[in-house]
């Protein structure tokens, strides 16, 4: 891994006098090191079902809060893990904190979900639908609230073997998301085999929703598959009240974004759910569209 220029390379870890790989070493020894450590850390972004305004769930996002460089992202570190063979631990350990941090909100009254995301890696592992079973029955969180979230690019990987993954975890009861959906290949032709229950709309479709008739389009007729196909649709990536409201008349079900809360750390979501503001675009007696 040392001397492979990666896709997300050097820029990253940007050399400072030392070799470049050196430096790559010495992070994934620090990456190794968080894993067992409270650096990395999950925060949590809201979800709001459009049609009532309750939050219904939010996404788990990773964090490492590294010692010297501060908080990271999982853009810089993720391809690191990776490479390195991590994922698996990184998934588990994700999770394992998602559940958790999911059974206190719901003990204190909040009929909430979470959503995780997996690599591709981790839908090649067998043994995943094993372990997901033993963390939810571990946390008391039942099946239904999980939503796992894939990626369209795991058929790319060993298709019959991610099938039989995501099967495994239908199985339980978990619920398995499209996250990115319309970014990666193939979109339309798994819809067709794969059994998941929802697609996450990319963002970049939702973000310019108001300024581009074309990704407009693309919104309203990709909620409308859904529809046909009895899937429901999220939608990230909702940054202004306008979106928010074209969606909320479109009938979108469920959405996620920068104008209802950023991502933030697990200690501060029960006092946001109790006393968050309501996006205006959702407040009663206010008509959309006038
Ligand atoms: P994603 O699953 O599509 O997550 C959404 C990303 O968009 C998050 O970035 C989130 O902070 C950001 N976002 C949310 N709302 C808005 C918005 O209104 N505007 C804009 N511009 N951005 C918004 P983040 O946290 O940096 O995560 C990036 C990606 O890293 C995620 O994309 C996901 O693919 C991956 N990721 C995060 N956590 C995990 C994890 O635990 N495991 C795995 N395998 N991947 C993860
Ligand atoms: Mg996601
Ligand atoms: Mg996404
Ligand atoms: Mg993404």
């Amino acid at each position: 891994y040392a001397a492979k220029r990666g896709k997300h390379g050097y820029e990253v870890w940007a050399p400072d006098g030392t070799p470049a790989s050196r430096d790559r070493l010495e992070t994934l020894e620090q990456l190794r090191a968080a894993l067992d450590s409270e650096q990395l850390d999950n925060h949590y972004q809201p979800q709001l079902d459009l049609r009532t305004g309750a939050v219904v769930g939010v996404e788990a996002l990773v964090r490492w809060n590294h010692p010297d460089r501060g908080l990271l992202y999982p853009g810089v570190f993720l391809p690191l893990a990776e490479q390195a063979g991590l994922m698996r631990r990184l998934a588990l350990r994700v999770l394992e904190r998602a559940l958790r941090d999911l059974q206190i909100w719901r003990s204190a009254g909040h009929d909430l979900s979470v959503a995780v995301n997996l690599s591709v890696s981790n839908l090649q592992d067998v043994a995943l639908p094993g372990q997901v079973e033993m963390l939810l029955d571990a946390c008391k969180v039942p099946a239904g609230a999980l939503v796992l979230e894939i990626t369209e690019d795991v058929l790319m990987a060993d298709a019959a073997r991610s099938q039989q993954v995501m099967a495994g975890l239908r199985r339980l009861g978990v619920r398995l998301s499209v996250d990115d959906y319309g970014t990666g290949y193939s979109s339309l032709s798994y819809l067709r085999a794969l059994p998941v229950d929802e697609l996450k709309l990319d963002r970049s479709f939702v973000t310019h929703l108001t300024t581009d008739a074309r990704a407009a389009a693309i919104v309203r007729s990709t909620l409308q598959l859904s529809r046909d196909l009895g899937m429901s649709m999220v939608v990230e990536g909702v940054e202004d009240a306008d979106s928010l409201a074209a969606l909320r008349e479109w009938g979108c079900d469920v959405a996620q974004g920068y104008h209802i809360s950023r991502p933030m750390p697990a200690e501060r979501v029960l006092s946001w759910l109790t006393s968050r503001p309501v996006p205006a675009a959702l407040k009663p007696g206010v008509r959309t569209g006038d």
